[in-house]
């Protein structure tokens, strides 16, 4: 076993604190990574919070994970030992089921379905069809910790033009905002419409750009209608009526990111006829919608869950090869309870990232 360390929350109602806990060395087609950064996904303070209602505890969250290789089982052959590496959510899948063999980890329909770099499979093992865990974990503990032991299967390159922390966010924003604009198709001149700007919404609307779509950003902040110019993009305030007619029927595909329950009514009423409304922010139930405003333009309102590991290394390429990444701000460790409370006041701009040497130097001192 390593000895690890890490953040963790022990409840619901508790700030994450320091946390020491064991992982296993690596196995033969396992690498070990010493975590450099990590990002701080909205999800994170979901499952922390138990807002999700399956959060087993202690919760050490991080799923947007880049470090170097420290260590490589006897079988790795895609890594080596000083590599550079990402880890997004899903650290192993069953490999067996349809969607595993096309690829599509992330919709694995085995037993567990996939198992979460933190809190463990993403069905929980009671759940499942004959109440077994096919990977014999309950729990999991993500990136806010030194090291991390991942299948190397699961490891993706950081390319060399993106700084380790600029990559880190793009493990999960990025190829949860860019998956979802390959599998509708969005294409250069199309009108693309993004709900919500934080740290989903700011790689959406860069990845849409550079897709070369017209990006329209709709937000509640007033004061981010600047920063979407500054991105070349449109900003429009949802709350104005005037601006929200004048695009009715105008937009080929939009992604919501809002993190929670909301009316897609205004926004359904913003798509071309034919055309998609994908909501990866809210997994919960949502507002009903209307079949009539969706039938009589034969309008689809969809989700789509993360993203496949095919798509996360194309993301992290798209990215280097385009010039583009989060707008992110570095954060220590002993920060992360301020952070999360900024991110849910909407203060972040547009992504917290944890410098994870203040933790091993916490370690020393
Ligand atoms: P952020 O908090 O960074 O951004 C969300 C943005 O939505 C805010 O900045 C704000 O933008 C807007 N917003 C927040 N609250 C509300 C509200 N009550 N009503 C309207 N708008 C609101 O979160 P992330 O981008 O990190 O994550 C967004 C959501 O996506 C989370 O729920 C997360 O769990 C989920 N997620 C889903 C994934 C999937 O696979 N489907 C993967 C990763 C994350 P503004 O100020 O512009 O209005
Ligand atoms: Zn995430």
């Amino acid at each position: 076993m390593i000895k690890a360390l890490g953040y963790a929350a022990k409840h619901s109602f508790s700030r994450l604190r320091p946390f020491e806990f064991e992982r296993q060395e690596a196995g033969p087609n396992e690498i070990e990574i010493e975590v450099q950064y990590c990002g701080v996904c909205h999800s994170d303070i979901h499952q922390v919070k138990n807002e999700w209602s399956n959060t087993v505890y202690p919760c050490v969250p991080g799923h947007e994970v880049v470090g170097r290789v420290t260590k490589a089982g006897s079988g790795v052959t895609r890594h080596v030992v000083g590599d550079l590496v990402g880890v997004g959510c899903m650290i192993e899948s069953c490999r067996h089921c349809e969607p595993c063999h096309s690829g599509d980890q992330n919709y694995c329909e085995g037993p567990n379905s996939w198992l979460a770099t933190y809190n463990g499979p993403m069905v929980p093992a009671k759940m499942a069809p004959d109440g077994r865990n096919m990977y014999e974990r309950d729990n999991t503990f993500g990136g806010y910790s030194d090291t991390l032991v991942v299948n190397e299967d699961f490891a993706l390159k950081i390319p060399a033009k993106l700084k380790p922390e600029v990559a880190a966010p793009i493990l999960c924003a990025g190829v949860t905002t860019y998956s979802p604009m390959k599998h509708w198709g969005v294409k250069a001149g199309d009108k693309v419409g993004v709900i919500g700007f934080g740290g989903l919404g700011d790689m959406a609307a860069k990845l849409a750009r550079a897709m070369g779509a017209e990006v329209t950003v709709f937000t509640r902040t007033k004061e981010k209608l600047e920063e979407a110019a500054r991105l070349g993009v449109t900003g429009v305030l949802d709350s104005d009526a005037d601006a929200m007619r004048s695009l009715k029927s105008s937009f080929d595909f939009m992604l919501s990111t809002i993190p929670e329950k909301h009316d897609l009514s205004p926004f359904i009423d913003l798509l071309k006829r034919d055309r998609t409304i994908v909501v990866v922010g809210a997994l919960e139930p949502m507002a009903p919608v209307n079949n009539q405003q969706v039938a009589f333009h034969r309008k689809s309102v969809a989700g789509s869950l993360i993203g496949n590991l095919a798509d996360t290394q194309e993301v992290l390429d798209f990215c280097a090869e385009h010039g583009i990444g989060p707008d992110i701000q570095v954060i220590a460790i002993q920060d992360i309870n301020d952070a999360y409370r900024k991110v849910e006041k909407g203060d972040v701009r547009f992504r917290y990232v944890i410098d994870m040497a203040t933790l091993r130097h916490e370690e020393a001192a």
